[in-house]
Parts: C-alpha cells; structure tokens; sequence
C-alpha cells in the first residue's frame, strides 16, 4: 500500500516510511491510496468471530501488503490482549468501553500496535545488515498521550522513548503512568507549560546535528499506525451487537472528538464495509467541528479548558483526513464534500456544566458511571437517536482516571482499578529540564 500526503506536495510514501516519518515532507497526513472493501461473507462472519480474528482481517486489508502474514498477527493479537466490550446502559444505547488497557484509555490500542509495527521495520532493517541502530520516540503531553505511549512501547528493543509533560500541570495519577516505568522510558519533567513540551519536542525533529547523531522519530496520534488500528474495536462492537439480537436495528455509532483521530478510524471502517448507518462527533465546548458541520466553514481557534480535558482541541489535527476522504482528495467541491459530510456525521457539543448533569442524570437512572468524555457521547445518543435505531457511543477512558471530578459530580467514592493503584506506588523517576532547547539537545545527545 502506498500512502499520500492529504497537502499533496510529498512524494508517496511507503508504509515503513508513513510509520516512521509520521508527517509527510510537506506537513500534510499521510493517507492509504486505497480503502479495500471487505468480503460481504466476512461481514456476514464477524458475529462469530473473536476480537483478534476480526481485527486480524481488518488490518490485513491495511497493512497485508506490507507486514508478513505471521508477523502482522503477532502484532494484532499482542495490541489486543484486553477486550473492548459493548455494554449496556439503557434500552438502544451501549457503551463501547475502550478502556480496558494498560493505561485505562482508548489510546492504548493505537500506542501499542504502533510500537510494535516499528519495531517491525527496524528489526527487517537490522537482519539486512544496516546499522542497528536505536530509534528515538519523543512524545509532548498533557497527560493521556504520554501514559499510553510510554506503556504502549514499553519494553520494546530497539526503541528509546522520552516523554516530555509540563511540571505540575499533569495530574498525578496520570503522572505516575509514565514516570514510574523505568526501562526504555525516559520522563522528562519541563519547566513549563504543554505548549513549552510540544516546541522542544518539534525543535529537536528540525536540528540537523541532533538528527545526524540520533534517529528521531514521533508518536502522536496523525501516525497512520495509531489510528487506523483503531478501526479494529468498531468492527468488534458491530458483531457483539448482533449477537445482542439488535440485528435489525439501524447502528449509530458516537464518538467524543478531540482530534478526530478515534472517529477518522471509524470513519475508514465504513468506507471498508462496516455498517453502520450514521456517525456522531460529540464536542465539549471546543466545538470548531460543530461549527462546520452547521455552516459549511472551518475556523480553528484556540482550545478552552473544559472537564473532557482529552478533547480540549481548537484545530483538530484529523479534519484534514475527513475533508480528504469525502472530497474524494479534492476532486469534490467544497460545498459537496460538505454535504457528504453531513448526510454521514452530526454533531453535537455540551458545556461543562451540561457534562455534569449529563453524569449525574445517567448515574441516577441506570447505575452506570460515566467519564467526563463518554458523557458527551451518551447525550448525543439521547439527543439525536431516533426510533429504529441502536445506539454505541465510546467510552474512551475509566472514569477513575479523572477520580477527583468524577467522585465531585456524583457524590461517589470510585474504586480505582488495580492496574491503576500499581501505578500509583511506583517510585517516580523523571529528569528536570528547563524550557530552552539548548538544554533539551545537550541532554539528548549525551544519552
Ligand atoms: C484522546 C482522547 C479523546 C479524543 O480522541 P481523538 O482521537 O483525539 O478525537 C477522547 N477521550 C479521551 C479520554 C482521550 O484520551
């Protein structure tokens, strides 16, 4: 499979290089040049097949042509070794729980696959003779992406991970999550702010001395590696939910957006065959996506902080995906890219305030304890679902990752799950770093 730029000026790009490059030459998002379809007969099968073997044959279709038949599925089924099950909530509404991982949130599918599939490349590199040399991941966060990454490439050989997060500005059960890990994880503690994280991480992809002594490469979510696996866990929902006896019923599937990376991969999987009759993009009160899916015109602007804080995104990096993807690469017109979009998604978008009650309103009514994200998932179902229709909104992290909010807006004491609590008695280990580059690069370079 070969991949192209969603920018259009960078030369075509194979899988190896999509992975490991990340962004293309030309800062567009790498995109597949084709989206197979997937056999009627598999659709038909999935209800009785196991997560693994679904996702197997979804990431097939993706990556078949690149990664060997064995190696692929040892990638699969090591990415997958927690479920991601369809629960339900109420009458017509599941919740798709993706937060069954190492880290307790969606992004653990991605991360994982992702280290995995690199390490793929360099070991075929070393075995024929080239320089065996480390690959460098450095990873800017605000809390989520750095948990799941760092466990995502845990212990892989061959790859070094330095995860940069602004001093006193993570929470400290997610700090834990990635500074207790030791290995091939470095933390790296920044005098700043996240803003501080991301410039130091990007100055050091321009350095050229630093990029001549060191292979450097990113792991955040625009990697075609992180998000097209997450497709896998949509496929699943749809044939546990026919095995839920909702088999005539229309499938809406709701996902709460940041950078639109979690619904692009759902988005793929339609295009491939999955079905599902519409999609959701539920908001916070960034709601820059909302906007253009009401008006037709997209207009990025800063990010407000908001209790959903994974989705406090003013310029979703994915959109450049979806407007690729339904403009057919721009051979549509704007207006008609618009509205094949809108004929597909709808939006919705809360404020914190409607979050909250949104918490509690589920809470009372059905036992169910949701996250401040998922919340937003579950109301858009409420919302917009009409009758005919059942509904699967993502619940993207364990509620006991945001434990303070959660037990505030509900008056609860959540149980936090035992992978969590190992975390938490893990001796902190983390490198303090000033803000300037300089410091940043002589660190690098001395490891
Ligand atoms: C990252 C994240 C999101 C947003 O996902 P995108 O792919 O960026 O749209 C939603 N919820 C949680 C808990 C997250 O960590």
């Amino acid at each position: 499979m070969k991949y192209y730029s969603t920018n259009g000026q960078a030369p075509i790009a194979d899988l190896e290089k999509a992975v490991v490059k990340g962004l293309a030459e030309d800062r567009g998002l790498y995109m597949p040049e084709t989206i197979n379809g997937l056999p009627q007969a598999f659709i038909d099968d999935m209800p009785s097949m196991s997560f693994q073997d679904i996702a197997y044959n979804v990431a097939s279709q993706f990556f078949g042509d690149d990664v060997d038949p064995d190696a692929l599925q040892d990638i699969v089924y090591d990415t997958l070794q927690f479920d991601c099950p369809v629960v339900k909530v109420e009458d017509n509404i599941y919740s798709l729980e993706l937060f069954h991982g190492p880290t307790l949130a969606f992004k653990d599918v991605g991360a994982r696959f992702m280290a995995r599939l690199l390490q793929y490349f360099i070991k075929g590199k070393n075995s024929a003779g080239a320089a065996g040399e480390t690959v460098n991941v450095l990873v800017a966060t605000s809390g989520d992406t750095g948990s799941a990454v760092a466990n995502g490439f845990l212990g892989v050989d061959g790859i070094h991970v330095y995860v940069l997060y602004p001093k006193g500005k993570v929470s400290p059960i997610q700090e834990c999550q990635f500074t207790t890990l030791g290995q091939n994880i470095t933390a790296i503690e920044v005098d700043g702010v996240f803003d501080d994280c991301q410039r130091l991480v990007k100055s050091a992809f321009m350095d050229e001395e630093l990029n001549k002594h060191m292979r450097l490469t990113s792991a955040n979510s625009i990697n075609v590696a992180r998000f097209l696996p997450q497709s896998f866990y949509y496929f699943n929902a749809y044939a546990r939910i026919k095995e839920t006896g909702m088999e005539n019923s229309e499938i809406v599937m709701c996902v709460p957006s940041g950078n639109f990376g979690n619904i692009c991969s759902a988005l793929f999987g339609h295009q491939m065959g999955l079905p599902v009759s519409r999609f959701i993009a539920a908001n916070n009160a960034n709601d820059v996506f909302y906007k253009y899916l009401q008006t037709g015109s997209y207009e990025p602007k800063a990010s407000v902080q908001t209790l959903a804080n994974a989705m406090d995104v003013g310029d979703p990096s994915n959109f450049a995906r979806i407007l690729n993807l339904y403009s057919e690469n721009g051979k549509l017109s704007a207006k008609d890219t618009h509205s094949a979009i809108t004929s597909l998604i709808s939006g919705a978008t809360y404020s914190d305030e409607q979050i909250a009650q949104t918490m509690r309103q589920c809470y009372a009514d059905t036992g169910y304890v949701l996250d401040p994200h998922g919340a937003c998932g579950y109301r858009a179902l409420k919302e917009q679902l009409r009758p005919g229709e059942v509904g699967i909104f993502c619940e993207t992290a364990h509620p006991a990752k945001f434990k303070e909010k959660v037990d505030q807006i509900l008056g609860t004491d959540i149980e936090i799950p035992a992978r969590l609590q190992a975390f938490m008695k893990g001796k902190k280990q983390s490198v303090a770093m000033s803000k300037d580059f300089e410091d940043f690069k002589k660190f690098l370079l001395g490891c």
